[in-house]
């Protein structure tokens, strides 16, 4: 059996934003041991280049110290030891987001990928961690919640956890600190549910809430779920938004705004969208973290891992996420409407879709979606938004094709006993073959305008299927996101001036001039000034109200 790797991770100065990790091989190379940090994380489509928050390398054996050089941007050679062979760095962690390494006084929380090195070689030998606990009194009470298995820590405590690989080990973000703890069983499975920060969460609504749903997705791919438990890993801050998911867990980031208070009995907007990236994360356990497309078997840590298939991975995802709260009963078909009016909105907004395809945009979320600038929203189109549309679209059309005997719920379910069960990575056409057999329905033809074309996706016919009236309106204003009727008939005729901006004193700040608008015409560019009194005015050409009849069933759960 191959010795484990060594890893012990130190909040060593915690009011530095310091770590100290260590990783011990016991036999390592014996033509000079390579390392390497990660260049991205999984999930989250950025060069990032972790290792430039290395502060510090040292190598030693049996206490001698030993040579180490780097060879390129994150990957240093030690030289020839006998073994065991020790790395040691300090990381620097002030990246409070879910996808970094972050430390202070308060809490501490990290991704695997931007401090544990990875013994190249090596990659397949189980891992072994020691949290260590920060020195000092006041981190007496602090806690250790991950959903990493425990080889000797107690629960919820420091010391020894074990992974079966390097690639488990970095798919298990860790949260130390003094977090607000709340649990439940879903599907036999335990989960827990971590909140740090400052909150005031009705902590049995969310256990209640979560659980609800997690059944839902648990009955949705199939019983028994594929992880022994699973956390929710939340940070509560004063505005955040975010999400990335894992094999076994999830880190959310969002306002304390967003999570319910006691006494609250209604689903507020705010926490709809706590509970829409809730779904979207737990969705992901099956969809992405183990239906894969076959490029990321295995990840290339070193560099972009291109794809075309992020629509379906991001954008199915995006749609079942919100499908899902109205399918258990969390938030009413109204709702989800308005939710769908909005994303078709968010679209139709985005002049880009008539430049970037769905395939293209996925390709180049590297370089494009992950590294948005003024330009943006005229050169490209979100895998997420469109790909959740392009979803609906192929869920009406299937359900409309098979008279409802078929849908995507059954394209999913192939997905999982195909690709989810064993591990087989998605080649680029595979979900494309895979519908089509599911379902019996030719969809090549759609597949290419709706992936490959940057030609109108037909909303208004497919959801008209199932008896949902779409109707385009003018926005009424700046803060209109669609969704919604018109309020009045007057509402039309407001000066459209294709731009979008942000309030910056009493003025207004252009970011971005949309294609084809008056402001384009005239001139403007980003970063320019407008004055309050003409800010009111700069309101979008288009807007998507949904309103429906609702004698369908593709809003209610479906047995298998
Ligand atoms: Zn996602």
């Amino acid at each position: 059996m191959t010795s484990p790797i060594r890893y012990t991770i130190l909040p060593a100065r915690p009011e530095a934003h310091l770590y100290r990790v260590t990783c011990t091989v016991a036999q390592p190379d014996s033509a000079g041991q390579r390392f390497a940090l990660p260049a991205w994380v999984p999930g989250s489509y950025m060069i990032r280049d972790f290792a430039r928050h290395i502060v510090s390398i040292r190598a030693a054996s049996r206490g001698r110290a030993i040579a180490i050089e780097k060879l390129d941007k994150h990957t240093w050679r030690a030289e020839p030891a006998a073994g065991p062979l020790a790395v040691n760095c300090e990381v620097y962690a002030w990246d409070l987001s879910v996808r970094g390494a972050h430390l202070d006084t308060r809490h501490a929380f990290f991704n695997g990928a931007c401090v544990f090195l990875r013994v190249l070689g090596r990659e397949a030998a189980p891992c072994e961690l020691e949290i260590v606990r920060p020195r000092g009194a006041r981190y007496r009470n602090w806690r250790v919640a991950t959903a990493m298995a425990r080889k000797g820590a107690k629960p919820y405590g420091f010391g020894a956890y074990v992974a079966s690989d390097y690639d488990e080990l970095i798919d298990h973000p860790v949260e130390m600190g003094e977090f607000t703890r709340s649990s439940f069983h879903a599907g036999g499975v335990p989960h827990d549910i971590v909140i740090t920060g400052r909150h005031a969460a009705d902590m049995r609504r969310l256990q209640r809430d979560l659980k609800r749903l997690c059944e839902h997705h648990m009955r949705f791919f199939g019983e028994p779920a594929p992880m022994k438990r699973y956390v929710f890993l939340v940070i509560a801050v004063g505005e955040g938004y975010g999400g990335l998911e894992h094999r076994a867990s999830t880190a959310l980031l969002c306002s304390r705004e967003d999570l319910p208070r006691e006494g609250d009995i209604e689903v507020s907007e705010r926490y709809r969208t706590f509970l829409g990236l809730a779904s979207h994360e737990y969705f992901h356990t099956w969809n992405v973290k183990r239906i894969k497309p076959a490029a990321f078997v295995p990840y290339d840590l070193d560099r972009e891992n291109y794809t075309t298939l992020l629509w379906a991975f991001e954008g199915i995802t995006s749609y079942y996420d919100d499908l899902a709260l109205v399918r258990c009963g969390l938030i009413e078909k109204k709702d989800y409407l308005e939710l769908l009016g909005r994303s078709i909105t968010t679209h139709l907004r985005t002049p880009g879709r008539a430049r970037q395809s769905l395939a293209e945009s996925s390709f180049d979320a590297w370089i494009k979606y992950y590294r948005q600038d003024e330009n943006s929203p005229n050169a490209g189109v979100s895998y997420y938004v469109k790909g959740s549309l392009v979803a609906l679209c192929l869920d009406l059309l299937v359900r409309d094709k098979t008279r409802g005997r078929k849908s995507l719920d059954d394209v999913m379910r192939v997905l999982w006993r195909r690709h989810g069960l064993t591990g087989a990575g998605l080649e680029e056409n595979g979900i494309e073959r895979l519908a089509e057999e599911a379902t019996g329905v030719k969809l090549e033809r759609y597949f290419d305008d709706w992936l490959r074309s940057t030609r109108e996706l037909p909303l208004k016919t497919l959801l008209a299927t199932q008896g949902v009236e779409m109707e385009l309106r003018p926005a009424e204003s700046a803060q209109d996101k669609g969704g919604k009727p018109a309020r009045s008939k007057n509402a039309a005729g407001l000066a459209l001036l294709g731009i979008r901006a942000r309030a910056q004193g009493d003025d207004t700040a252009v970011t971005h001039v949309l294609e084809r608008g008056a402001a384009r015409e005239a001139g403007v560019a980003a970063g320019d000034g407008l004055k309050r009194a003409d800010a009111d005015t700069c309101v979008l050409a288009e807007l998507a109200g949904a309103r429906a009849r609702l004698r369908e069933r593709w809003l209610r759960p479906r047995r298998v």
